[in-house]
């Protein structure tokens, strides 16, 4: 079971309603209307946080609401509904699952920088009050504005875990024993369900920086052609921005060193020409076991094959030589860090034309869809004579009763906009 995946439902708070009141003086039979706003609903926003690691906390909690905002009471405006703030791991990509098909998620963002945050659902504004409807025909407003809905979202979050550095090698080269050496802190790793899948994976502290390494089994043995531990593991790793490749100087089986980086680098190019073009090290491994003289001729070898300073001789069991190793690393991801990348602020795949409106048949009904209308609607006294008549002013200003005539709806018919029904009239 993989739980770096969680589905979490967001919902924004909706706004307040405005109020619809009037001065009450002494001596003054009739006061000016004094209503005020209703208070603005809070949003939801993501946030990526380097401290989380996983999406296990969502499987325990997976509905964020923020607070609504208050209705205004006469004059007194509604004061607005908190924030809520969720910590996702960096790393995390937010789908939304529509309803109206939740086989195919939306990309809307991600978030793949600490810090980076994103406004996933937006708080409803507040209902204008009384107060704010007074204009040279209408001085005495009876209505308020309701309080606009609340957004919600059911989103499917989902972590690739992020490898900085991953290990690629023959079996046995000495991957696991390299991570263990390097790991300054283990992570709980057996807080990860997926443990099984990722044998390894160190967190390395090095040189006021800190990273994550994996080993990358399973390349080899046909991993490239699904067998194996194959795609569902190597997805994690799909980020690694650096790969060290370890190679055993002296193998058990006598085979040749170069030969045998050879085969995983091409074993690796066929998995995934975009992972093997990432910056690569090499670790000639397990050189305690050589003699100096040896050691050098070898690293000359892969020297005069590849650039010399990319070879690293060392040993993972006496720790000899993994500093330098380390501080290139660390270099290395500095630089990919540098490289400028796009950072998605704004929501990807939602709709972006609120504006935008449509007249669709509902078996004998006008069904009028489209964001800000809807809204509007919603934001109506329907109790109010006043305030259906303002609703119906606006409806005309946008053409709406143009289209709904065009479209053939009859005195008597029915028009849907959003949850309200209203009644066709000329
Ligand atoms: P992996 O399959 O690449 O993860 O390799 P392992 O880390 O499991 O190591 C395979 C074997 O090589 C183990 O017996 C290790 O003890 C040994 N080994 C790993 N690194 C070194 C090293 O630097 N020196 C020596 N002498 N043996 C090593
Ligand atoms: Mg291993």
């Amino acid at each position: 079971m993989f739980l770096d995946e969680a589905v979490v439902e967001f919902i924004s708070g909706k706004g307040g309603n405005g109020s619809a009141t009037f001065h009450r003086e002494k001596h003054v039979p009739r006061g000016g209307p004094n209503g005020a706003d209703g208070g603005r609903g809070g949003d939801v926003l993501l946030i990526a946080d380097h401290h989380m690691r996983t999406l296990y906390d969502f499987r325990l909690h997976p509905k964020y609401k923020a607070e609504d905002g208050s209705d205004a009471h006469g004059n007194k405006a509604g004061s607005d509904g908190k924030h809520v703030e969720v910590r996702v791991p960096v790393g995390t990509l937010v789908w939304e699952i529509p309803e109206e098909d939740p086989e195919t998620p939306i990309l809307l963002a991600d978030l793949h920088r600490d810090g980076m945050s994103f406004k996933i659902c937006r708080g409803g504004k507040g209902g204008f009050g009384n107060l704010h409807f007074v204009s040279s025909v209408r001085q005495v407003p009876t209505f308020a504005e309701r309080g606009a809905p609340a957004e919600s979202v059911r989103a499917k979050l989902e972590l690739k875990l992020l490898a900085d550095v991953g290990l690629v090698g023959l079996p046995n080269a000495g991957k696991s024993t390299l991570i263990s050496r390097i790991s300054a802190a283990k992570p709980k790793i057996a807080d990860y369900p997926f443990t099984t899948i990722v044998p390894n994976l160190g967190v390395v502290s090095f040189s006021q920086t800190s990273f994550t390494v994996a080993d990358m089994p399973g390349l080899i043995e046909g991993a490239h052609e699904g067998h194996g531990l194959g795609h569902q593991f190597l997805r994690h790793v799909e980020r690694t921005r650096v790969l060290i490749h370890v190679v055993d100087v002296f193998p058990v089986d006598e085979s040749d060193p170069i030969g045998n980086y050879e085969l995983i680098e091409r074993e690796l190019k066929l998995y995934s020409e975009d992972i093997w073009k990432r910056p690569r090290l090499i670790a000639l491994n397990k050189i305690d076991i050589l003699q100096p003289e040896e050691v050098e001729a070898l690293a000359a070898k892969f020297g005069s094959v590849l650039d010399s300073k990319k070879v690293f001789p060392i040993s993972a069991v006496t720790g000899a030589g993994l500093e330098p190793l380390l501080y290139e690393t660390v270099r290395l991801l500095e630089e990919a860090e540098a490289q400028p990348q796009a950072l998605v602020l704004t929501p990807l795949g939602r709709e972006t034309e609120p504006d935008k409106w449509e007249i669709i048949r509902e078996g004998g009904n006008y069904r009028i869809k489209g964001k800000r209308i809807e809204r509007m609607v919603a934001m109506t006294d329907l109790t109010k004579d006043e305030a259906v008549r303002y609703l119906h002013k606006r409806l005309l200003r946008l053409g709406v009763m143009d289209r709904l005539r065009e479209s053939g709806a009859d005195e008597g018919d029915t028009v849907l906009i959003g949850d309200v029904e209203l009644v066709y009239e000329e």
